[in-house]
């Protein structure tokens, strides 16, 4: 009788472990099949791919070298990302995005509430390596602080990405962050990864698939639309506080098809050529200001406080 029981109990353990191997061999099935909204680990591995494509001309060759080990695994879900963002961010997608946010009834938060807020933001990266988001955002204002720039640039740099909290209202990655670029007309191929905007109705769009698409030659870039994100979300939050160039950087800081590839001259009047040189001078800051010692936040907390309340009223809508 017990032999029996025994027995009985070792048969329902082998077939408790089976079916626990079954269920995770089909969800491993069912997780390659469905495409992840959101590919990279951490939001902030695509900024770590910029400073691939894009490194510190400043930094020494050791350091350099360093920094071109490839993270195969990080690079691969750059690619899924980006073959996500090429494919969804069309005109319409835009938008749509447009009617969907700038209504601004998400939420009404001062500055500091939501820094916290976007710091709330949890990802996959390894918290004792990556710096949070307002870690990175000081990093930024505090390399313009140092270099003594006017106190409106240094608040940029301060801001400059805090229009991510797209991220916490549900908006997938690659509508959030990732270079951006004009929509509307034909994808510039000096765009990160231009092939993968084939899988873009636009693409074949017979208008927004020529040179000049809806727009005029020159037209100015504020007449253009741009793949949504960050970028213009925070813009359009902030346009009536900040001067016209703390407004550019924040605006364009993502348009690496422009501001180092000039791709779409074709599009920028003359304002947008002499604002230009503000969008490229924030870029090293926002790129190359990334440092492992991570700034003393509650030392600096009432210097930003003064800041944001010279510039910007208590609190904005979202
Ligand atoms: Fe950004
Ligand atoms: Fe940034």
């Amino acid at each position: 009788m017990f032999k029996k029981l025994n027995k009985f109990i070792r048969l329902i353990g082998v077939e408790r472990r089976l079916c626990f191997s079954i269920a995770s061999y089909t969800q491993q099935i069912l997780d390659m099949e469905k495409p992840k909204a959101n590919p990279l680990k951490s939001m902030d591995h695509w900024e770590d791919d910029l400073l691939e494509r894009y490194p510190d001309p400043e930094t020494s060759k050791e350091k350099s070298e360093f920094r071109n080990y490839v993270d195969s695994d990080r690079d691969a879900t750059v690619r899924e990302f980006y073959q996500l963002n090429h494919k969804f961010q069309t005109y319409d997608f835009v938008c749509e995005k447009e009617k969907e946010f700038l209504a601004f009834n998400k939420r009404e938060m001062s500055i500091w509430d939501a820094l916290e807020f976007l710091n709330t933001l949890v990802d996959d990266s390894d918290p004792d390596i990556d710096l949070d988001q307002l870690q990175h955002l000081m990093q930024t204002s505090e390399a313009i602080r140092k270099d003594g720039h006017p106190d409106w640039f240094v608040l940029t740099g301060f801001l400059h990405d805090l229009g991510k909290v797209l991220c916490l209202f549900g908006e997938p990655q690659w509508a959030v962050v990732g270079d951006t670029f004009p929509v509307g007309c034909q994808f510039s191929d000096k765009i990160v990864y231009p092939d993968f905007f084939s899988s873009n109705p636009d693409s074949t769009h017979e208008v927004y698939s020529t040179k000049f698409g809806v727009y005029q030659e020159h037209c100015g870039l504020d007449k253009v639309k741009m793949s949504w994100g960050h970028d213009e979300y925070l813009y359009q939050i902030v346009k009536d506080y900040l001067p016209k160039p703390a407004l550019y950087m924040i605006r364009y800081h993502s348009f690496y098809a422009q501001h180092r590839e000039g791709a779409y001259d074709f599009l920028l009047n003359d304002e947008d050529r002499e604002y230009f040189k503000w969008v490229k001078a924030f870029n090293p800051y926002d790129l190359y200001s990334k440092a492992p010692e991570p700034p003393n936040v509650k030392e600096l907390k009432p210097y930003y406080e003064d800041l944001i309340a010279k510039y910007l009223p208590e609190t904005l809508r979202f």
